[in-house]
């Protein structure tokens, strides 16, 4: 059993508003210098544990997250897998979903904690919510239950709860309860108490040592549908040259217009390769194709059901299936199973 000293967490800060601070000489927010994170969150030397910290140099606004990104990212912890129980990665809020999704699928077997944060205001400011999320997410990454990490997957700490990272999405712009899990309870709640629920945490079980895929091809586009659309967007956005992948955001179950032009476009693209993934712009709940008529016939043209899955979870994971396999039955099979808990 591990000492709390012995614990050591790695701390990556990719970038957003958590590192922000408030420049005394010109009053602007200018991101922090995270070799000095504990003079600014100075609870942290009360841990305990043995913290260290990473910056991205740049950092960046998570608007500006890319693959790249993610393969950097996946690179400093596989660097670190070895010598780190656990990692905390501060992450900007607006793609933290989509870069946790994307690390989800890229650490194959993994058997630590990666628990990404943020916050809705700077870490200087005095209402902050990034001390309390910094905390507990440091707290969550060096949890041991039996010997073994109590989280050992890719998940997003905001506001008193721990939800996976590939389910969750962000709701909201204002509130500090900003992200939610629509499909799958959270993996722990904070209170007064940390409450894992062990149940809903996944355990890779299997021995094999840490894999980390980097290879993504983003030759894939997202349409959501609206009443009224116009054939000549879709035209126009099938004949993408060298378009792959198309996730189309359907209404409730899945369910798109009968229109015999939409058909014949979405089969055009099937017959020429590309691959085609029916995701809700519901929040909640799941495409069920076939339910009715108007997802049945999308069905028939080999439109593949997104299931329950998040749209940050699905670009992706389309993304990386592309990135990984060159055989279109790869991707096709890949897609309808789960590879990291992002459907049920
Ligand atoms: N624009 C910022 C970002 O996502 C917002 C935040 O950190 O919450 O990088």
């Amino acid at each position: 059993m591990k000492t709390k000293k012995e614990i050591s967490i790695l701390i990556i800060y990719t970038g957003g508003t958590i590192g922000m601070v408030h420049d005394p000489a010109t009053g602007s927010l200018v991101p922090i210098d995270f070799r000095h994170i504990s003079d600014h969150v100075p609870e942290l030397r009360k841990f305990g544990y043995d913290l260290h910290s990473i910056s991205f140099d740049p950092v960046k606004d998570s608007s500006n997250i890319d693959p790249a990104v993610w393969i950097k990212l996946a690179e400093i912890i596989e660097d670190g897998y070895n010598d780190f129980d656990g990692f905390v990665v501060l992450h900007g809020t607006d793609t933290m979903a989509y870069s946790a999704s994307a690390l989800s699928y890229m650490l194959d077997n993994l058997k630590k904690p990666i628990i990404f944060t943020g916050s809705q205001l700077p870490i200087g400011l005095l209402r902050t919510d990034g001390k309390e999320n910094l905390i507990t997410a440091i707290e969550i990454a060096a949890a041991i239950e039996n010997g073994i990490p109590s989280v050992p997957e890719v998940s997003i700490f905001f506001d008193n709860k721990l939800t996976r990272g590939n389910r969750t999405t962000k709701m909201s712009a204002e509130h500090f309860d900003a992200f939610n899990s629509p499909n799958y309870p959270p993996l722990a709640e904070v209170g007064l108490h940390l409450k894992y629920f062990s149940n809903l945490i996944m355990h890779t079980g299997k021995e094999e040592k840490l894999i980390v895929h980097k290879a993504f091809d983003n030759n894939v586009a997202i349409l959501k549908l609206f009443p009224g659309i116009n054939r000549k967007l879709m035209q126009a956005i099938i004949n993408i040259d060298g378009l792959r992948g198309l996730i189309i955001e359907t209404f409730g179950s899945g369910n798109a217009p009968t229109y015999q032009w939409f058909l014949d476009d979405l089969k055009q693209f099937i017959d020429k390769g590309g691959i085609v993934l029916n995701v809700t712009q519901c929040h909640g709940g799941s495409v069920e194709m076939g339910l009715y008529e108007t997802s049945r016939q999308m069905l028939s043209a080999g439109v593949i059901s997104g299931t329950d899955i998040t749209s940050e979870a699905s670009v992706t994971k389309l993304m990386f299936l592309l990135g990984r396999y060159s055989s279109r039955e790869d991707v096709e099979n890949s897609l309808k199973k789960s590879l990291a808990g992002e459907i049920s």
